[in-house]
């Protein structure tokens, strides 16, 4: 079986954000994907914890490469990606899979120049047939997914997370850690980090891995402060239109949509959006949709499972209050 080399980024977690000994759900999922399509093999940049060792294990990975080089920190992601190609390289891969988010999708384009691969982007799942691998891609916000295959040797693919679910192996292994010294060129080490500020812990969960989301849109008119109250009372963490974060009421990290973030909540309550197609691209395969939306006639109303006519301002502070009271 050809190795499929996925990457891991430990970075953050090192730097204390996230839990160190596990392996997060985007990354489960891009492993469920590396067993269908081969051997699936660990590139992890940052340290390996016994739990994540064993994590990678459960996930049926014998074979870990890992580096905790101090470029992979300092600078911004060439050095990543220079590790994940020679990673790639030395474990003879044909796949190499990472995550779709902005750098990811980095990384994948600095792979594909160094492996001279074939790089699909926006990847939603894998078949292989006949040996040949083949990409499902979501194109036109979701509207239509198309199959790609790489006519090179090596492909590279940036899969969106939530498009498959995360299962163990069948088969677990034991995870062999190889330390790895990766080279990087002065090209590589031309944009250093000279600050960081860390997100304040709002004490919410992960978008990408909530059971629960609220989503703020246009409507909320720069007070996001009941969507809050909504979204704490539910343990829910906080999703926004792009409409939302280019007005700078919300961080850009909690777009959802085309070029934001793609969730798969159990529940999705979208308060004061309309709809449009680039927002449905990041929520339709919620389990159930809620929505909040004054106008009886917006687009919203023909994805969502359950509708409220009416205005955010007086609808959520009712909600919260009767979820509290339930609680109490
Ligand atoms: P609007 O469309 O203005 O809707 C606001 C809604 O709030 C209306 O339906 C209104 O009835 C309702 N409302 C107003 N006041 C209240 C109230 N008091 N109570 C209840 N309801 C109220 N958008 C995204 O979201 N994510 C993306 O990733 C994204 N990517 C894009 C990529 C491209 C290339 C392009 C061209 C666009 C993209 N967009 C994206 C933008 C998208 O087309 C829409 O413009 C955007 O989603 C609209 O945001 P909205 O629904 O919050 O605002």
């Amino acid at each position: 079986m050809s190795a499929v080399v996925v990457f891991i980024d430990q970075t953050d977690v090192s730097g204390g954000a996230g839990d160190a000994d596990a392996l997060s759900k985007s990354n489960q999922e891009l492993l469920t994907l590396a067993r269908l399509a081969g051997e699936p093999v660990a590139a992890v940049a940052g340290e390996v914890s016994d739990g994540l060792a064993a994590a990678l294990g459960e996930a049926g990975v014998a074979r870990v490469f890992a580096s905790n080089q101090e470029e992979l920190t300092s600078y911004l992601v060439a050095p990543k990606a220079d590790f994940l190609a020679q990673v790639a390289t030395a474990a003879g891969a044909s796949t190499v899979l990472v995550g779709n988010n902005s750098e990811g999708k980095e990384i994948a384009a600095r792979v594909g120049i160094a492996l001279d691969a074939g790089v699909i982007s926006d990847a939603v799942g894998l078949t292989v047939a006949d040996g040949v691998l083949s990409v499902q891609k979501s194109v036109l916000a979701g509207e239509y997914t198309v199959e790609a295959s790489a006519t090179t040797a090596i492909a590279v693919v940036a899969v969106k997370s939530n498009s498959v679910h995360a299962e163990p192996a069948a088969a677990p292994a034991t995870a062999a850690v190889e330390p790895f010294t990766a080279e990087f060129g002065p090209a590589s080490l031309g944009a250093r980090i000279v600050e960081r500020t860390p997100k304040p812990d709002t004490g919410r969960p992960e978008l990408g891995d909530a059971r629960i989301v609220v989503a703020g849109g246009r409507g909320v008119d720069g007070n996001f402060g009941p969507v809050e109250e909504l979204a704490d009372v539910l343990g829910a963490a906080i999703g926004a239109s792009r409409a939302a974060t280019d007005a700078g009421w919300i961080e850009h990290s909690a777009q959802v949509g085309q070029t934001g973030k793609t969730v798969s909540p159990q529940l999705y309550i979208s308060v004061g959006i309309s709809g449009a197609i680039q927002q449905k691209a990041g929520m339709q395969t919620s389990k159930v949709i809620v929505a909040v939306n004054k106008d009886a006639e917006s687009p919203v109303f023909e994805i969502a499972d359950f509708g409220i006519v009416g205005d955010l301002f007086e609808v959520l502070p009712q909600a919260t209050a009767e979820i509290r009271r339930r609680r109490a």
